[in-house]
This record gives structure tokens, sequence and C-alpha cells, in this order.
């Protein structure tokens, strides 16, 4: 066990570091003021080899881990531009086709994914199912060499900017007429594949849909895996989901914290800079310890899931997600605090962190649902649901 980063580690963190700061927080805004996405900084990323730095070099990946995937979106959102599409495209729909799809799928789809050239949205949430997703009513039916979809999705990220998305369904037992659950890549303009974007009060490149799929007819590819694997293959991009959102808070935390301490450094009042009173320092000082804690599990789970452990990883993983978001959460509401009435001001770029950081909270999986996973999975308590 070691806690020192490797040279390597630290190599790449310098480097996505610089390109983050060559974009900053300025840029983001004013991206998302124009009402479109980041291309530029996403394709530099992709053509650095920073967006497939986990995926199999066979593919065109850089043949590293989801260790290494984090660090290059942390160090993104640590510069102010955090890109919520690392933790769909790459992390979970690359590491889900690189362990379960066939020669021919990794083929078509990761050297793209790796590239930055060919995105991927991910859909599992459903409006009656929410944190319930054993609940997903999305069914595909056989029909000849392929499938019928139909159902709902709700809260889907950037479908509109992904070529295409994977779609956790279920299929119809024939013979038992139980569902059970498997994963379908479906193409942006599919017939009867429909997509409604969500008013949301959050200032991010990303938007959020909801999805139809009425009849939508797919080739007999389009299922990625094994239609009886079930919560196994999904629980492969789940994992580094949970990781990839650690690393987008830690992200925003760092960038929010770093812009407070700075500014609490200058700006004087009375006789000292704000940043000599404790009332100011402290809040501060904690929000360091508790994003250096958050890091240490992320970087557990993270290092878990790369050596193929998926139950550990799936612990570590959760709790990660559930410190990392807490930690970014008080990270950006102390930051906004020191700045004072400057920390709502847009030419400050942290007011929209506010919002931001909480869909760390929410999504993938609630910091309450994290609890119950911990009181049943861990701690071995009953169930109440
Ligand atoms: C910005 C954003 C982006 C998203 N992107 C995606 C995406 O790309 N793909 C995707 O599939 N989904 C996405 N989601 C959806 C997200 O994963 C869900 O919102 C999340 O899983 C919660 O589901 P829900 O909104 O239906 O809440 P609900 O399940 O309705 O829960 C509401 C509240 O009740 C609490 N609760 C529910 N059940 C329990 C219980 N048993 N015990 C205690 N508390 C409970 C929850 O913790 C929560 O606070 C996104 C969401 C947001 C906000």
């Amino acid at each position: 066990m070691s806690f020192t980063e490797s040279q390597e580690h630290r190599d790449l963190r310098a480097a996505v570091a610089a390109l983050g700061k060559r974009y900053g927080r300025d840029y983001v805004t004013e991206v998302v003021r124009e009402g479109r996405y980041p291309d530029e900084l996403w394709a530099e990323a992709g053509a650095l080899g920073y967006l497939g730095v986990n995926l199999p070099e066979e593919y065109g990946g850089g043949g590293r881990g989801i260790t290494e995937l984090a660090v290059v979106l942390e160090e993104l959102g640590a510069a102010g531009c955090p890109l919520l599409m690392m933790v769909v495209s790459p992390a979970i729909c690359g590491s889900v086709i690189a362990r379960f799809g066939t020669e021919a799928q990794k083929r078509k789809w990761l050297p793209g994914i790796a590239a930055g050239t060919y995105r991927m949205a991910f859909g599992i949430t459903e409006p009656e199912a929410g944190s319930n997703s054993h609940r997903i009513t999305t069914t595909a039916r056989r029909e000849g060499d392929g499938w019928v979809l139909n159902g709902r999705k709700v809260f889907i990220s950037g479908v509109d900017i992904a070529d295409t998305t994977l779609i956790v369904g279920r299929t119809e037992d024939e013979r038992t007429g139980k569902l059970k659950p498997c994963l379908f890549v479906v193409e942006r303009e599919t017939p009867g594949f429909l997509k409604t974007p969500i008013p949301m009060e959050l200032a991010a490149p990303e938007k959020q849909f909801e999805l139809v799929f009425d009849q939508v007819r797919l080739p007999a590819d389009a299922l990625v895996g094994d239609e009886d694997a079930g919560l196994l293959q999904l629980f492969a991009g789940l994992n580094p989901e949970r990781v990839m959102t650690a690393a987008f808070a830690l992200g925003m935390a760092r960038h929010a914290l770093a812009r407070a301490v700075d500014y609490a450094r200058t700006r004087t009042v009375w006789r000292d800079p704000i940043g000599a009173h404790q009332a100011v320092a402290h809040p501060l000082a904690e929000s360091h310890v508790e994003i250096e804690l958050a890091r240490l599990m992320m970087l557990k789970a993270a290092h878990l899931y790369d050596a193929g452990d998926d139950m550990g990883a799936g612990e570590a993983a959760n709790m990660a997600k559930f410190a990392a978001a807490d930690a970014a959460v008080r990270a950006v509401d102390r930051a906004v605090h020191t700045l004072g009435g400057n920390g709502l001001a847009s030419e400050y770029g942290l007011a929209s962190l506010l919002t931001a950081v909480r869909v760390a909270r929410i999504a993938p999986v609630s910091r309450e649902m994290i609890l119950n996973y911990v009181s049943h999975t861990t701690l071995g308590l009953p169930k109440s649901y």
C-alpha cells in the first residue's frame, strides 16, 4: 500500500491541470451562456488521450484504469471545467462495453469513445421507479433477428450531444414472463426514440432529457453483453460511475476552495486580510480536511475496481461518492460565503457551482440510498423497505 502518488500520476495530473487552466472557469461560463457544449475542450482532451485513458490499448485507449480517468476529471474540475459526460461516456459506457461487449462492438464503439469523437449517454432512471431501479419497466421484446423497445426514462444527461445512448431495459423471459435487466445501445436518430429536454436550474453544459421509446426497433447487436447476465454487467458500469461522480464533485470542491483561499488571503476590510480571522479560515481548513479524506476513499475505490474486486469496489465507491458529495457541497457553500457579495457575482463563477455540486448528492444514487446500502450490506442491519 502506497500513499505516495506515482510519477506517472503526478505527470498526468500536471498535464491535465495545464489543459484545464488554458480553458478555465470563464470558458465554461461562456459556453453555458451560449447554450452549447465545451466541444473545443472535449476534443482536445480526447486527442491528447485523456478521455480514453481507462480503455484498452487495442481499442485506442490508454490501457490504464478508472484511477487515471478520475485523475483527469478531478483536475479538469479543479481548473473550473467539470465535464459530466466523462462520467457517462468513457466511464460507464466504455467500461461496460470493454468488459462485456462482443469483439465487433468493441471495435465499433471504443476507439471513438476513447478519442472523444463518439459520445455515448447512459439511461437507467425511470419516472416511476426512481431510486428503486429494480422496478424499471422499459422492456425489450424479441422480434425477428432484433428487438422492439418500449418505455420511458427521465433526467438522462447529454442525449442531444451523444451519438448513442446505452439504455438499461429488461427482456421478457418467454418461459416465465419474468423481467430481466439488460443493456441496449440506441442510436440518436432511431425512429420512435423521443427526447424532450427538462428545464433544469443548473448552469451546466449538459442538458437532461425525458426519453420515450415508442416501438423502437433495434438490431440484434444493439444488445450489449449477455441477456442473462443481469445485474453483474450493470455493476461493471455503476462502480466507475460512483468513482467518477466523486472525482466530479471533488474537482469542483478544490476549485471553489482554491478561489476562496486566494480571496481570503488578499481581501482586507479591517486591518488584516479576512483569512486571518479564524471564523473565515477554519471552515476552509475543515473543507480541505474533508476533501482529502474523500479523495483517499475515491482512490481506494478506484484501485479496488481496477484490481478487479467488484464487490469491494462497490462498497468503497458508494462511500467515496457519499463523502465527496458532502465535502463538495460544504466546500462550495463555504467558498461562496468567503467571497461575501462576490460569491454570488457572475464574475467569480462560484454561485453556479452551488447547484452543480448538489447533483453529486442526488445522482447517480442519493446519499440516503448509500446510507441504506451501508446499513444493510456493511452493517447487516435489517431493511425497512
Ligand atoms: C443533473 C442530473 C443528471 C442526471 N443524469 C442522469 C443520467 O445521465 N442517467 C440516468 O439514468 N439518470 C440520471 N439522473 C437521475 C438520478 O440518477 C436520479 O435523480 C437519482 O437516482 C434519484 O432518483 P429520483 O430523482 O427519482 O428520486 P427519488 O427516488 O424519487 O427519491 C427522492 C428522495 O427520496 C429519497 N428516498 C427514496 N427512497 C428512499 C429510501 N428507501 N430511504 C430513504 N430515502 C429515500 C431519496 O434519497 C431522495 O432524496 C440525473 C439526475 C440529475 C439531477
